[in-house]
């Protein structure tokens, strides 16, 4: 009876996480998706719960109810702009898991299992750690280099690709080992193996350059998910194989779509150090390029006025600055006398996919006026004004025009080709990969200097009081 009612929670809860996810890939029903994925949780939760038939309740709720506290926490507290760096730490959670389970099921069950199933369990085994090693140390990697705890720049040793190369090898000889150790005697290799795997995860991440980071987040998701599938197989937990591969193949799916969205491949971004010769060189590079012309934010609420067809790009800044609330009232009252204002979304725009969607629907923006790049990239040349506000590498021209710049290739928002270009930002200040922006000293840009909440909020009492006389 227990039995079935589990089996039908599963079912019930992997549906569930099918649903989430459908409803998470698009903003109008990303609220229903996130209910979705809760309730599968809980329902989850409960089933595995009720299979326990060893008691231990007391044990699992001291264990959960500290973690939901911390979890919850800070979930709270966490900042937009930090996303990143806690979804970062929190797949390392996971590769970590794997690898405690992993351990102590080596230590505790194999010997129970028959023959066949045995050396099948063993190879669960070794993978699940394998995976959960690299997940662990290359996220902790991540999330120090997000947090701006370690350098964004890739740490190149020479023949790195011989090393990893190396350590790859070390590490299935230590596999064969273990898989012939009698009893628990290949714990000396599983160990060895796991600290070899970290050591490759946390080399691997080093490696990788500061415009690639947002590939990575999203392949450490995928580990995270394989981790935990691996996981499954461990504890003979039908769900969790089940929610590690839908993790683990839609982060794979997402890595793939960055990559595209990049101009990287999967495989360059995963060898890391892609394009950083040129890096050194080009962002070594900050002799001026030009006169730079600026306005104010009076004079930037003149031109919008004067505007009938303008696009926002929005980036990184807006969500540091907070300014999505001002910034959608700017587009209420442009809209409201007759313009035409669209919204330009860079597949990497932010810090985390999707970042800029988040805020811009935190801030009621409507979702028929926001535009993926390649829908609107090939219509920036009909637009009047295009303001940029908090946006620096995804409308950086040398991506187009210089071979030998580190984000070459990348595909970028053509923001040059309208009439006017409004760049809104503190300073001259190179963005996320660190390279210069020539788009600065066109002669149709124009720089608003300072915080984009307080410019917004400035533009936005101009425009009132205009529309007050
Ligand atoms: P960038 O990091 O290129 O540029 C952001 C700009 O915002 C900076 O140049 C900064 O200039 C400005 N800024 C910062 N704070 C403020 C503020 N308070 N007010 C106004 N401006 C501000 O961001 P983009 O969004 O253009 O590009 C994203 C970059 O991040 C890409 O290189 C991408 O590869 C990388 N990345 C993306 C991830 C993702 O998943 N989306 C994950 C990890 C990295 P100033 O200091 O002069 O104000």
């Amino acid at each position: 009876m227990r039995d079935s009612f589990v089996t039908i929670a599963y079912i019930a809860a992997s549906a569930l996480f099918i649903l989430s996810l459908g409803g998470l890939s698009r903003q109008q029903t990303a609220r229903r998706g996130n209910l979705f994925g809760i309730a599968g949780m809980l329902i989850a939760l409960t089933a595995t719960a009720a299979r326990m038939d060893f008691g231990g309740y007391g044990i699992l709720v001291a264990a959960l109810l500290p973690g939901i506290v911390i979890g919850a926490l800070l979930a709270w507290r966490v900042q937009m702009t930090a996303m990143p760096q806690l979804i970062a730490i929190l797949h390392s959670f996971v590769g970590f898991a794997a690898v405690l389970v992993g351990i102590a099921t080596y230590l505790s069950q194999h010997q129970q299992v028959g023959e066949g199933e045995a050396a099948i369990h063993l190879i669960e085994i070794f993978i699940g750690v394998c995976i959960g090693s690299v997940t662990f140390t290359g996220s902790v990697i991540a999330f120090g280099k997000l947090q701006g705890k370690i350098t964004g720049r890739p740490l190149l040793i020479p023949g790195r690709h011989l090393v990893n190369i190396a350590l790859l090898i070390f590490t299935v000889a230590l596999g064969v080992w273990f898989f012939r150790a009698p009893g628990i005697e290949g714990q000396t290799a599983l160990v060895a193996a796991t600290m070899l795997t970290g050591l490759l995860g946390a080399h691997l991440v080093l490696a990788i350059g500061g415009a690639d980071m947002p590939v990575v987040v999203s392949m450490l998701n995928s580990y995270s998910g394989w981790a935990a599938a691996a996981a499954g197989f461990m504890l003979s937990n039908d769900l969790l194989i089940i929610t590690g591969a839908l993790v683990g193949s839609s982060g794979a799916i997402l890595s793939y779509i960055m990559c595209q969205g990049m101009n990287r491949s999967f495989l360059s971004v995963m060898l890391g150090g892609f394009g950083t010769e040129a890096a050194t060189a080009s962002s070594a590079d900050t002799s001026q390029e030009g006169v730079v012309q600026s306005v104010d934010a009076s004079q930037a609420a003149d031109l919008l006025r004067g505007a009938r067809k303008i696009v926002i790009v929005p980036g990184y800044g807006l969500a540091v600055a907070q300014a999505q609330h001002a910034l959608a009232e700017v587009v209420r009252l442009l809209r409201e006398r007759g313009a035409d204002v669209r919204f330009a979304i860079h597949p990497v725009a932010g810090r985390l996919p999707g970042h800029m969607n988040v805020l811009l629907a935190e801030a009621n923006v409507p979702y028929d006026i926001v535009f993926e790049m390649d829908e609107i990239n090939s219509t920036l040349n009909e637009v009047d004004v295009v303001l940029v506000i908090g946006a620096n590498d995804i409308v950086n021209p040398s991506a187009m025009e210089d071979p030998s710049s580190p984000i070459a290739g990348m595909p970028v928002l053509r923001v040059w080709e309208a009439r006017t270009v409004v760049v809104m930002k503190r300073s001259m200040a190179s963005g996320y990969a660190g390279v210069n922006n020539p788009l600065f000293y066109r002669e149709n840009t124009l720089m608003l200097f300072g915080d984009a909440r307080k410019v917004t909020d400035e533009i936005v009492t101009e425009m009132r009081s205009q529309l007050n006389k």
